[in-house]
C-alpha cells in the first residue's frame, strides 16, 4: 500500500507539471490557439450513426447537431470488432485501454446474472485521473458506475432510473451521497409520461389506441424515455450547481430506442415482416427520438459557454435488424460518430475516421493532460490545426508510462435489491442482449 501512494504522488506530481507546461506554452504570441481552460464537456450517444443521422440533417431535422458541426470537427469513430457491447466499449473510451485490462466484460455475470457492477473496473477512467490531477468531473448514467465511487465532483450511477417503487433509494446510487435526495427526486417515472410527452414519437391522435394494442412496446417506450429524461434533469441541476473540468453527459436511450422500433422504419429490407398496423405506428420512433436526443444535445450545450471544448461521441453504430433475425449486439455496427470542438481543432471539416481506442488520448490531450503509454491509442490529429497539432504532439511526447496505479482500489459495496437486478435483467432481456 505505502509502494501504491508513492507511486501515486510521483504520478500526481509529474501530471501536474506536465499539464501546466504544455498549457502554458500553448498561449504564446503568434500562431497558437486561443488559450482553452482545459476543460472539456462530453455528450455521449449510444449508438449513434451517420447513417441515419445523415438523411435526417439532409432532411432538415437535428438543427442542434447541424450548428454544432458548422463549429466542429466530425468523422466516423471505428469500434471494436467483433461488435461488443456498451458497457464494454463506454469503458474502453473511459480509460483508453482494451477490455481484457479494463475488466468490463458484459451486463450481467455469474449463474445468477446479477449485473455487473462498478468494483468491477481494473483500469483507471478519465475521472479517476482528473481527480488524481486535482480536478473535477460530473459524470452521469455511465454504465457499470453503480454503486458510486468517490470522486473529485459528481457521479451519478447507471442504477437511478431503477428501484422508483422502493421507499428508498439504493444506498451509493450517488456521491457525494449529500445529492442523493435531490437527484432522486428529479427521477421521471415511466407512469409520470402523459399522452403528450409520447405523442412526440407515435401521431398524436394515436397514443391511447397504442397503449391499448400494444402495451408491451409502449411500456418500453416509456421506460427508455422516462430515464432519459431523468439523466437530462439530474445533467441540467449539476450544470447549474457548479462548473466541472469534464462534465460527462450520456445517452443511453437512442441505442434502446433502435433495438426496440428500429425494425418499424426498415421494413424496405425484405427478410423484415411486421404487421402494418404496427409498422404505421412505430415507424417514425426512431426518428422522432433522434430528434429528441438533438434537443437534449442543444439543452445541453446552452448551459455552457459557446467556447466550451465539447466532443460527441458514440459507442458503435446501428445497422438494424439483420438477415440472421440475430438480435442485441448483432444490430450494432462498426462505424459511430465523433465530433469534437475545440481551438486545437478546425470548425466545420470533415476527418477520415477516429479509432474507438484513440478517443481516451485525444480528450486527456484536450484537457491538456498526457495520455498512458500504455494505452494503444494515439491523439486525433488530422483535423488539428497547425499549432493545435503542434501541443498535441508535444503531449503524446510526454506520455507518462502508466495510469494503472489510479484504479480505484476498492469502492462502497452498494446494495443488492433482487427486484432491482430483476428490472435490469428484464429490460437488457427486451433488448436482446442477454437470453
Ligand atoms: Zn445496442
Amino acid at each position: 500500500m505505502m509502494a501504491r501512494d508513492a507511486t501515486i504522488r510521483i504520478l500526481v506530481l509529474v501530471l501536474a507539471l506536465t499539464a501546466a507546461a504544455i498549457l502554458a506554452s500553448g498561449c504564446g504570441r503568434g500562431e497558437a490557439p486561443r488559450k482553452a481552460d482545459g476543460k472539456l464537456l462530453v455528450i455521449g450517444l449510444d449508438s449513434a450513426d451517420w447513417r441515419l443521422l445523415d438523411p435526417m440533417l439532409e432532411a432538415g431535422r437535428l438543427p442542434h447537431l447541424r450548428a454544432f458541426m458548422a463549429e466542429a470537427a466530425s468523422g466516423r469513430m471505428k469500434t471494436f470488432y467483433p461488435l461488443e457491447k456498451s458497457p464494454v466499449l463506454w469503458a474502453s473510451i473511459c480509460t483508453g485501454v482494451t477490455p481484457d485490462v479494463h475488466g468490463i466484460h458484459n451486463f450481467v455475470r455469474g449463474r445468477d446474472e446479477r449485473p455487473v457492477t462498478s468494483s468491477a473496473w481494473r483500469a483507471p477512467a478519465l475521472w479517476d485521473i482528473l481527480t488524481a490531477a486535482g480536478r473535477s468531473t460530473d459524470v452521469m448514467g455511465m454504465w457499470t458506475t453503480y454503486p458510486a465511487r468517490p470522486i473529485d465532483g459528481v457521479m451519478v450511477s447507471d442504477f437511478l432510473p431503477y428501484g422508483a417503487k422502493r421507499e428508498h433509494p439504493l444506498e451509493a446510487l450517488v456521491y457525494p451521497d449529500s445529492l442523493t435526495e435531490t437527484l432522486v427526486a428529479l427521477r421521471v417515472a415511466p407512469d409520470d409520461l402523459t399522452e403528450e410527452d409520447l405523442a412526440r414519437f407515435i401521431p398524436a391522435d394515436r397514443v391511447a389506441e397504442a397503449e391499448r394494442k400494444y402495451p408491451q412496446d409502449m411500456q418500453h417506450l416509456r421506460e427508455i424515455y422516462a430515464a432519459d429524461l431523468s439523466y437530462l434533469k439530474v445533467a441540467d441541476y449539476l450544470a447549474h450547481h457548479g462548473d466541472p473540468d469534464l462534465f460527462f453527459f450520456y445517452v443511453r436511450g437512442t441505442d434502446m430506442i433502435s433495438h426496440n422500433f428500429y425494425a418499424y422504419m426498415t421494413t424496405d429490407r425484405e427478410y423484415v415482416h411486421l404487421d402494418p398496423a404496427k409498422v404505421e405506428l412505430f415507424k417514425d420512433v426512431v426518428k422522432n427520438y433522434y430528434d429528441w436526443a438533438d434537443e437534449a444535445v442543444g439543452e445541453v450545450l446552452s448551459w455552457f459557454p459557446p467556447d466550451r471544448q465539447t466532443v460527441i461521441v458514440s459507442d458503435h453504430g446501428f445497422y438494424g435488424p439483420r438477415r440472421t433475425g440475430r438480435k442485441g449486439t448483432a444490430e450494432h455496427s462498426e462505424w459511430g460518430i465523433f465530433l469534437v470542438r475545440s481551438p486545437l481543432y478546425q470548425a466545420g471539416v470533415k476527418f477520415g475516421h477516429i479509432e474507438l481506442l484513440d478517443i481516451c488520448p485525444t480528450m486527456l490531450a484536450m484537457m491538456g493532460l498526457p495520455p498512458a503509454r500504455d494505452m494503444p491509442g494515439g491523439i486525433l490529429l488530422d483535423p488539428a490545426t497547425p499549432a493545435g497539432a503542434k501541443r498535441l504532439k508535444k503531449l503524446d511526447k510526454h506520455r507518462v508510462d502508466s495510469y494503472m496505479t489510479l484504479a480505484p482500489a476498492s469502492g462502497p459495496e452498494g446494495e443488492r435489491d433482487p427486484q432491482v437486478d430483476e428490472e435490469i435483467r428484464r429490460q437488457l432481456r427486451s433488448l436482446g442482449y442477454i437470453n
